[in-house]
């Protein structure tokens, strides 16, 4: 099966489809979301260093022409920590 390209709008790093996350404008609502639907998309790294850098430059903005809702990086944001979670679950510190 042929892999399927695609550049991250932070860091421009290419890599295969299923590495990034994908940010979608929906036509023909206008609605911005993550992971489904059709319409313009944007691709970034899952990693805090490429988020960061969307949001504060705007990236994902200029991307899909459109603005992109405070909600949407703050859910952005909700993964990366539930995925460094579950990254370090193995050796976390006992909290008591
Ligand atoms: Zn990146």
């Amino acid at each position: 099966m042929k892999a399927n390209y695609r550049r991250c709008i932070s860091c421009r790093r290419i890599g295969i489809k299923q590495e990034f996350w994908r940010i979608v404008r929906v036509f023909p609502s206008g609605q911005v979301q993550l992971d489904e639907g059709m319409g313009r998309s944007a691709y970034i790294c899952p990693q805090s260093g490429c988020l960061s850098a969307a949001q504060k430059k705007n990236r994902l903005g200029r991307s899909l022409h459109t603005s992109v809702p405070e909600t949407l990086y703050k859910t952005l944001w909700q993964r990366l920590s539930q995925k460094n979670d579950e990254q370090s679950s193995s050796n976390q510190p006992e909290s008591t």
